[in-house]
Parts: structure tokens; C-alpha cells; sequence
């Protein structure tokens, strides 16, 4: 197929939130639509602007796969144009040459190879080298535990696994992906993630890569006796210690929260091919600190769970909220809970708008729970 013969679209990559999200939303939706962009003031309110080494990698993957002419791409640039032809599903490997986020690169390509070759029912694989655990990212867990599961429920078959992990600042982790074409059914219900049921378990697990196994301990032991203390059935709560592979050293410490679906959404909500359509995971995950010590970091690990449990009705928590909007719309719409709508959020929803026609609405219906609805 020819190169696009859509107009440009220009955005003002320091428009609402104004980070990396922009440019890496933007270059899903160009190739997914076929549309040119021209992204300028990119990261133009942040101490170091510019495309940064994961946001270079970002454009260097997306033109790869969709064979895109690029213009003005490189460390520090503030403007670039990007011109997608077709996205070619296949085997595809990235380095990104430092710890940057293996998944923020992952989430930027999915959704373009999700609908690459779908009539051949070719899947895809992509490989790509950097860091798993990084701070202000989702991590390999969060990405398997509650991002794939959403996927899931919207009868997007993607699979993640872990071969190596890396931390900063040496990274060497090593995220391999598969991605099965995505074929929209239109008898396939919207997905409705509105009413929380019970809870069904809380998992806590802690990972080290080359430190001490009693590092996990400790953490697991500080966060139950914090979830104890704050009134949570101790019978819903496992524990697990991982020892991690990879070069470099690092700790993780998560949780996966289970609830069942209220009656009302369980009915309702989509894909028969997936196994979880009558539960919701949601994931918080930190990553250890040298300044912060194992019981610390199980502690602040509680807060956010006891946050979730107690101060929301809502299913969804910060930051599947912005993470599911683009997949959402691509997959005919939907509704669901959120306990806050972050500046990524907005400027998600305002971006996705700019790409597809799509309304994105945000309604408060109590405090701290907001209905989330994209109408296609
Ligand atoms: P940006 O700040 O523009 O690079 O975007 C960061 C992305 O990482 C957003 O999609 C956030 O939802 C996501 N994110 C940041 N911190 C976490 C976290 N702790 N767990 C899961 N996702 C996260």
C-alpha cells in the first residue's frame, strides 16, 4: 500500500500532561489510522525536553513496523513528522540500549499489530531488551496481571512472558510478546466493569534479582501485618517470594487484587474465549529503594491496597484507567468504573479523539468513582 494520502494532524505534544504518553499514543493511532502526524513542543515543559532514548526507540519500532517515513526523529528533538504506511504483523526484536521501559515501547506497538494482517491470522512476536521494573511505568507484572486480563475481557488475545529481568540503571531485561490479530465480532458485547462484587483474594508478591532472598520476606511480612491491622481477612491473603533472573539487581513488591464482578456486569461482559470475564485484577506494584527499607516498602504497599479496598467503590485505579481508553475505543466501546482520572486521563482521552470518532466522557456518580464511557 502507498504511504497515507491522509492530511497531516499536528499536536502539541505539551498539551495537558505534555510526557512521553503523547508521542506514544500518537504514533499507535497514526499507524492504526493511517495518519501523518507532526508532533511538536514535544516534552517541552519537562527539565530535559525532547525525545528521550525510550521515545526515540518508540519511533524508530513504530516506523519499522509500519514501514513509516520519519523526518526530524532523534535524542533531544523537539519535532518530528511521521508518516506510517502498513503495519506488517511478524517477529520483530528491539533493544532499547539502556533500562528504558520495555513496556512503555510494548504498549505502543500493540495496538497497531493487533490489527496487522488479520486476514492472514498471522500473529506477531516482539522481543524487546531494557529495563521491566522501572519507576513511572507499568512493570512486567502489572502489564500481565491486569492489562493482558483487560485485553482479555475485550477478546484481545495477547500473551507476555518475562525472560530476563532488568532494573535501572543496568536494564538487560528481556520481555517477549505475543499478539494474535484482533477480529472485532459485531455481536461482541460492550465491556460494562461498573459494579465491584466481593473480593475474592489479595496475592502479595515480592521479587529480588541478585539480592537477598530475605529481602521479600520482610516485605511480604510488614505488608499483611499492615493489611491485618487495617481490619482486611487474613484468609483472602497469600504471600509469595520470587527470586528473579537477570543481570543487574533489583526488588519488586506488588499486589494483585481479585474481585468478583457484580451481578449485574458479570452478565454482560464480553469475550467467551476469555477465562476471567467474571472477575476484575487490579495491580499495585513498587519497586524497592535503597533509601527505603523492606518493611517501608510493605507498608506503603498496604496503603495503596487499603486505599483501593476502602476509599473507592470504583474497579479500575489510576493507571489501568488511562491504560485501557485506547484498546477500549478500538474495540467498539464501553463502560467502566474509576477511582480518579489523572492528567494522563485527559489527555489520553483528548488525543484519541483527535485520531478516532470516538466520545470519551468522564461522570462523576459518587466520590471517588467516576463512570468512564467511550460511545463509538
Ligand atoms: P508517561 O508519564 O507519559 O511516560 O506515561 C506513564 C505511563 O505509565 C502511564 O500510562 C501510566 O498509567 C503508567 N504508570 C506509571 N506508573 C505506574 C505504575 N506504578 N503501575 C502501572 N502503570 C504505571
Amino acid at each position: 500500500m502507498p504511504a497515507s494520502t491522509h492530511k497531516t494532524l499536528k499536536i502539541d505534544g505539551s498539551t495537558g500532561e505534555g510526557g512521553g504518553q503523547i508521542i506514544r499514543t500518537a504514533l499507535s493511532l497514526s499507524m492504526l489510522t493511517g495518519t501523518p502526524i507532526e508532533i511538536t513542543n514535544i516534552r517541552a515543559g519537562r527539565a530535559k525536553p525532547g525525545l528521550m532514548r525510550q521515545h526515540l526507540m518508540c519511533v524508530q519500532a513504530s516506523q519499522q513496523i509500519s514501514n513509516a517515513v520519519v523526518t526530524g526523529a532523534h535524542l533531544g528533538s523537539m519535532v518530528f513528522t511521521f508518516t506510517p504506511s502498513t503495519v506488517q504483523a511478524g517477529d520483530y526484536t528491539f533493544d532499547i540500549g539502556s533500562a528504558g521501559s520495555t513496556s512503555l515501547v510494548l504498549q505502543t506497538l500493540l495496538p497497531a499489530l493487533l490489527f496487522a494482517n488479520t486476514d492472514a491470522n498471522q500473529k506477531s512476536t516482539i522481543t524487546i531488551t531494557g529495563g521491566t521494573h522501572n519507576p513511572l511505568a507499568p512493570t512486567t507484572d502489572f502489564l500481565q496481571h491486569a492489562f493482558v486480563p483487560l485485553l482479555a475481557k475485550l477478546g484481545m488475545q495477547v500473551d507476555i512472558e518475562c525472560l530476563q529481568a532488568g532494573f535501572a540503571p543496568i536494564g538487560g531485561g528481556v520481555i517477549k510478546t505475543t499478539i494474535a490479530p484482533f477480529m472485532r465480532r459485531a455481536s461482541a458485547p460492550r465491556l460494562d466493569l461498573t459494579e465491584r462484587g466481593k473480593l475474592n483474594r489479595i496475592e502479595l508478591v515480592a521479587s529480588v534479582l541478585n539480592l537477598e532472598y530475605d529481602i521479600c520476606k520482610r516485605e511480604l511480612a510488614s505488608a499483611k501485618a499492615a493489611l491485618i491491622e487495617a481490619g482486611i481477612d487474613e484468609a483472602l491473603t497469600t504471600t509469595r517470594g520470587n527470586k528473579l533472573c537477570g543481570i543487574g539487581e533489583g526488588n519488586t513488591c506488588y499486589a494483585i487484587i481479585t474481585h468478583q464482578l457484580g451481578d449485574q456486569n458479570e452478565a454482560k461482559t464480553t469475550a467467551k474465549t476469555s477465562t476471567n470475564t467474571n472477575t476484575h485484577q487490579e495491580v499495585f506494584s513498587l519497586l524497592g529503594e535503597k533509601r527505603s527499607s523492606a518493611e517501608n516498602i510493605g507498608k506503603r504497599l498496604a496503603g495503596h491496597i487499603r486505599r483501593y479496598l476502602y476509599d473507592t467503590d470504583a474497579l479500575l485505579d489510576e493507571y489501568l484507567t488511562d491504560q485501557l481508553l485506547l484498546p477500549l475505543a478500538l474495540s467498539g466501546g464501553g463502560t467502566f468504573s474509576a477511582r480518579v482520572i489523572s492528567e494522563h486521563s485527559k489527555t489520553q482521552a483528548w488525543l484519541i479523539e483527535q485520531f478516532l470518532p470516538v466520545a470519551i466522557t468522564f461522570d462523576a456518580i459518587e466520590d471517588k468513582q467516576i463512570l468512564v464511557k467511550i460511545t463509538c
